[in-house]
């Protein structure tokens, strides 16, 4: 596939990701300027990272840390984009995160919360961070259990170089997610009560995008829908 013909494949799916954006929003009476798009580009290039920054993608979502480490050396346009980690994290892996993340979404325990702030305070800068709650009991795909986020986000919160920005999840899988949805909401509006500032809400993926917006997601993480399923030949 040449450069033009992906740069209008993403252009295409782009515009129809946007769309049913827009009329999620309608329905659940929400303007999409409170929402942002995190373009999930695990797998896929430095190239499509930077077309997608040409059509106006200001937010990307990664998953491995080796894989976006390289990734981000070949970005041309890595100053004009804010990178989202959005994987599970081992702590011994939090200093070469802070290196490149700008906000680390998948916080979910105390001694990830240690490792980051003591790495954000070496490399001298604030971090923006999430608190991952598993919505999933039976899998648990990562995440702190509902009934913990409150305090782990008060352990973040203390911590003098991470800023704490809300609450991440993952909807189960197979499952309806709207229900799940719901409940981080309340668990969103929990951790609000006592953190104001906490007012990011992630949640929505390719599949479940509508049902994140109707219950007050302000972050979506999409990749196949955008990038499609495979990597693309070149
Ligand atoms: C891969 C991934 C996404 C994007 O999923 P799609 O279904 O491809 O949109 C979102 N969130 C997390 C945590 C992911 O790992």
């Amino acid at each position: 596939m040449s450069d033009q013909e992906r740069r209008a494949e993403l252009e295409r799916n782009l515009a129809a990701v946007r769309d049913r954006i827009a009329r999620a929003c309608e329905g659940a009476g929400r303007d999409p300027g409170e929402l942002t798009l995190v373009a999930v580009t695990k797998f896929f290039p430095a190239a499509d990272v930077d077309l997608l920054a040409d059509l106006g993608i200001t937010d990307i979502g990664e998953n491995r840390d080796q894989e976006v480490s390289a990734k981000l050396r070949d970005v041309a346009r890595r100053d004009d984009l804010r990178v989202h980690f959005i994987g599970q994290l081992q702590s011994k892996k939090a200093a070469s995160v802070v290196r490149y993340a700008d906000v680390v979404q998948s916080v979910d325990r105390p001694k990830l919360v240690h490792a980051l702030e003591s790495a954000a305070a070496s490399a001298g800068r604030a971090l923006d961070v999430l608190v991952q709650v598993n919505l999933d009991e039976a899998r648990g795909r990562g995440g702190v259990a509902p009934e913990g986020a409150v305090e782990l986000a008060g352990l973040v919160a203390d911590s003098e170089h991470l800023r704490l920005r809300g609450v991440m999840a993952v909807a189960p899988l197979g499952a309806d997610p709207a229900p799940a949805f719901a409940q981080l909401r309340e668990v969103a509006g929990a951790v609000r009560d006592r953190q104001p500032d906490a007012t990011w809400v992630s949640a929505g993926m390719s599949g479940d995008l509508e049902a994140a917006i109707t219950h007050g997601a302000t972050h979506l993480r999409v990749g196949s829908a955008i990038l499609g399923t495979r990597q693309p030949h070149r």
